[in-house]
């Protein structure tokens, strides 16, 4: 069958020229980057490669560079490194459950916790973290850009709170990074997570930034590795992997390739919403990253339209790839005010660097009649009947 993957936020295929850049550090190259003889020099400097890569995505110096297990282990880092009992720490109601269910366990150990609103556009207000500081605010915890709705949070502005307040600011990347430019000085945060599978890389590594002079506790006890801030023999293959994609997204970026990848989505997202009535955008109005269009098609139910999809060849989500299966309604969507039924009858598409224009047709052919065979089923659609015009002939 023929297959067009648009779940890129849930995981993206490894690049070839990734792949080609690991594969010898499987075999050949096997080194312990710790060990002093040629092997472990040999992947040492692998390492030290991909280190230097990931710091010039980033914009900070390689130093700075902690590499993980993921963009799960960089949040929990970034969160228990820094929050003992007793501290307060600001996040908002739209982070990944990575930073969410972090921050959640701080509490349980005696941290306080404000957790931010944001309005319909799913935006933070920059104003209700600088509202939410107490003196014993030790950590402002907020994303760069959300896995569901692509939505970018004004950080820059976050960070300026934060260095005015003598506050510790992470910001959870792993969506943005590859996908818009990340100058860690400008955005002032101090401590930054991204996550290889995110931008072709291989799942299982990720990296956190962490500003130079900041204390961090290490989440793992046992030897000397990444500065004695992660302990554990390093993930070579997969380090080598995410500084190649680090070095791909980078070149990418300064080519604008980003614009290219936005203007698929946004022939994706306005093909669709031409041929499909009651269907909008969420996140409308708010800048977002170029590969993502989280749209609700009233009257449906996502899971159904995730299935009827899947059956014909098309892969979408309906939100966090964690929470896919569950019937829980997103609380991301939620949190953007939308009611439970509107949460549930949202899809997200989301584009990788693979994706074709030949893809996004496919998708534009199969997703109108499909959302309109959905709501022939629907109760509460047929309630409308007769009022709502399908505007399936526009279809070409
Ligand atoms: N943060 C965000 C915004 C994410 O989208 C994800 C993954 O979906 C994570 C954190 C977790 O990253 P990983 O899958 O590498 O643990």
């Amino acid at each position: 069958m023929h297959r067009v993957y648009l779940d890129n936020n849930a995981t993206t295929p490894v690049l070839p020229e990734v792949f080609e850049a690991m594969r010898p550090y499987f075999s050949e190259r096997f080194g312990n980057a710790s060990s002093i003889h040629h092997h472990g020099q040999e992947t040492r400097a692998a390492v030290e490669n991909a280190r230097e890569s990931v710091a010039k995505l980033l914009g900070c110096s390689a130093a700075e560079i902690v590499f993980t297990s993921g963009g799960t282990e960089a949040d929990n880092l970034a969160i228990a490194g820094i929050v003992a009992a007793g501290d307060h720490v600001i996040t908002s109601s739209v982070e990944h459950h990575a930073v969410l269910h972090a921050v959640r366990h701080g509490e349980e150990i005696g941290c306080e916790v404000t957790v931010l609103p944001v309005d319909g556009r799913g935006l933070v207000d920059p104003a209700d973290v600088k509202r939410a500081l107490r003196p014993t605010t030790k950590l402002i915890s907020i994303m760069m850009a959300n896995n569901e709705t692509g939505v970018l949070q004004p950080v820059d502005q976050i960070g300026e709170i934060a260095a005015a307040a003598g506050v510790s600011f992470h910001t959870d990347a792993v969506q943005a990074a590859g996908k818009v430019s990340i100058d860690v000085k400008r955005t002032g945060c101090h401590l930054l997570s991204i996550s290889g599978h995110k931008l072709h890389a291989p799942q299982g590594v990720g990296a956190l930034y962490v500003k130079k002079g900041t204390q961090l506790h290490p989440l793992f006890h046992g030897g000397r590795h990444e500065r004695s801030r992660r302990a554990g023999t390093e993930n070579v293959p997969g380090i080598v992997g995410l500084g190649k994609a680090a070095q791909v997204a980078k070149a990418a970026l300064d080519r604008g390739d980003d614009r290219t990848m936005s203007a698929m989505r946004d022939r994706l997202q306005q093909g669709i919403l031409a041929q499909v009535d009651e269907a909008a955008v969420n996140g409308d109005g708010a800048p977002r990253v170029p590969n993502t269009a989280n749209i609700r098609f009233d009257h449906i139910e996502g899971e159904s339209l995730v299935i009827a999809l899947d059956l014909k060849g098309l892969a979408v989500s309906t939100g966090a790839a964690c929470s896919s299966g569950a019937i829980e309604p997103s609380h991301v969507l939620l949190a953007m005010g939308m009611r439970p039924d509107q949460a549930r009858a949202s899809i997200r598409f989301s584009l990788g660097k693979q994706t074709t224009d030949a893809e996004i047709d496919f998708a534009l052919s199969l997703v109108p009649e499909t959302v309109a065979r959905l709501r022939e089923l629907s109760p509460t659609y047929k309630k409308h009947a007769g009022m709502t015009t399908y505007k399936l002939e526009a279809k070409s």
